[in-house]
């Protein structure tokens, strides 16, 4: 019987029990762990897609200029996007959990690609994406940890 190792815990699995992606092997357990981490993720993004809150801790009459003008921006979107967008979101971050144990995506001022590509998928205007927004996704801790808005902390969701 062909053996391999999980990816992510390193135990010894039999590629009859195993899941494989990109020659990269996962145990059942593993698998079912980074989707409910994926799902956790994208749900998050999901909502502050839907409503973004721009903070870039600039608080000069320029800056409070800024950032109404970016909640200006921001565009209503449909149930179908955020399907969409969801979905697309999902795919990209269990690919990424696969393979690596800690997964950092988030917003500058700009969609960093993860996110750019699943936006773009679904019709979503970047200008809906919250400013220096982070979000850091560990795979052995089974956290997903975010930093909404400038200078927040991280928060476990
Ligand atoms: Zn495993």
């Amino acid at each position: 019987m062909k053996t391999t190792y999980c990816n992510q815990c390193r135990c010894f699995l039999s590629v009859i029990e195993g899941y494989e992606r990109n020659g990269k092997w996962l145990c059942e357990q593993c698998k079912e762990k980074i989707e409910n981490l994926a799902e956790k993720a994208v749900n998050w993004w999901a909502e502050v897609i839907k409503n973004p809150k721009f903070d870039n801790g600039d608080s000069s009459i320029a800056g409070v200029f800024a950032k109404v003008l970016a909640e200006s921006l921001a565009k209503n979107v449909t149930r179908e996007q955020i399907g969409i967008f969801k979905k697309e979101l999902k795919e990209i971050l269990i690919d990424l959990l696969w393979e690596y144990n800690h997964v950092v995506i988030g917003v500058d001022y700009h969609p960093d690609q993860y996110l750019s590509q699943a936006l773009e998928k679904a019709g979503i205007p970047e200008e809906n994406a919250p400013w220096k927004t982070d979000m850091q996704i560990i795979v052995n801790q089974n956290k997903v940890l975010v930093a909404y808005g400038y200078r927040s902390p991280w928060e476990e969701i």
